[in-house]
């Protein structure tokens, strides 16, 4: 059997596939939700809309889902490689 693990770019190793992150800013409200609960990847922009560190680190994965599922305007996509 092989194994599913592959190491990290920080050395680390991982079964879960890498994630990258963005928003849409056609579609974020500003709200602000997702800086409030995950600051370590979402940061707001001068024009007040959310923007997000493409990579986030692989602890902060679960938060990142939970952040994307609760944004009220469905403007946090996830892409899995
Ligand atoms: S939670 Fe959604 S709508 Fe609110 S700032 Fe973040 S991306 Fe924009």
């Amino acid at each position: 059997m092989t194994s599913q693990k592959r190491a990290s770019s920080d050395g680390s190793s991982t079964s879960s596939p890498r994630i990258s992150v963005r928003v849409d800013h056609g579609r974020c409200i500003a709200s602000g939700r997702c800086v409030r609960v995950l600051p370590e990847v979402f940061f707001q922009t001068e024009e007040g809309f959310a923007s997000a560190k493409e990579r986030p680190a692989p602890q902060c994965y679960e938060r990142v889902r939970s952040a994307a599922d609760e944004c009220p305007a469905s403007a946090i996509i996830i892409g899995e490689e």
